[in-house]
């Protein structure tokens, strides 16, 4: 048993490598993740923010390097049991919430549940509790289309923590919103992911959110610093 949410471990990636167009992103990066802790990945636009957390989520994979996601080493899994690791350890929010729009608020925390063969009164059960503790229970039957910006993002995060995951990725996850909102949005995932006792890894320009965090690192250079 390790103390480990997450480890990555001289990461490197190269994007379209020995063409005219290639693009070094990540240079032996490394970093580790704390059960519990919450990390700020503070970055211009354009430095490999997306990339780490890609990498990090299972979504893409390093050239080099390996992760470690809760002890586990997880680079050289294969495709199915990548998927499951994927889908029950780490929840992911984009900029953008990425709901389905023909399905409410509560199908959209239910159904990454039903994937993972969770019973649906219990998985019913949790979305519930999710959407209850953003304080957004009364918006439940709401499609995405008909919530706010605000709204749509609080529901993305119930949705990511919906397999219980021991790590949270979060990509700019206030990015599109006003400052106000902004910053009641993101109170709202602060105090889930210290209910739920989550580690997380949290990218964004905004200085005064990544102060609000346990610890800021820095991307420069394919680096982190
Ligand atoms: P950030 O999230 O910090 O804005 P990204 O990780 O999205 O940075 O991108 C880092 C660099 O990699 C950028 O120069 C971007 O254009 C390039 N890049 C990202 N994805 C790809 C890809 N699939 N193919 C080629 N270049 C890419
Ligand atoms: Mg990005």
């Amino acid at each position: 048993m390790n103390d480990q949410a997450l480890t990555l471990n001289s990461i490197s990636k190269t994007y379209n490598a020995g063409k005219p167009n290639e693009v070094k992103v990540l240079h032996e990066a490394s970093l580790q993740i704390d059960r519990g802790e919450i990390v700020a990945l503070v970055a211009p636009s354009g430095a490999g923010k997306s990339t780490l957390l890609h990498i990090a989520g299972l979504l893409d994979t390093p050239d080099t390097g390996a992760v470690h996601i809760d002890g586990a080493d997880m680079t050289r899994l294969g495709d199915r049991a990548r998927t499951a690791a994927r889908r029950g350890q780490v929840g992911f929010v984009y900029q953008f919430h990425h709901l389905l729009p023909e399905f409410s608020a509560l199908e959209n925390v239910v159904l990454p549940q039903l994937a993972n063969a969770v019973p649906q009164a219990r998985a019913e059960n949790r979305a519930r509790d999710l959407l209850e503790r953003v304080g957004i229970a009364a918006r439940s039957d709401h499609r995405p289309a008909a919530l706010s910006g605000g709204e749509q993002q609080r529901v993305a995060f119930c949705r990511a923590l919906a397999n219980e995951p021991s790590l949270l990725l979060a990509d700019e996850p206030t990015g599109n919103l006003d400052p106000a909102t902004s910053d009641q949005v993101f109170a709202a995932l602060m105090s889930l992911v210290r209910d739920t006792g989550l580690s997380a890894l949290i990218a964004t320009h905004n200085m005064d959110l990544a102060r609000r965090m346990d610890r800021v690192v820095h991307l420069q250079d394919g680096q982190i610093t």
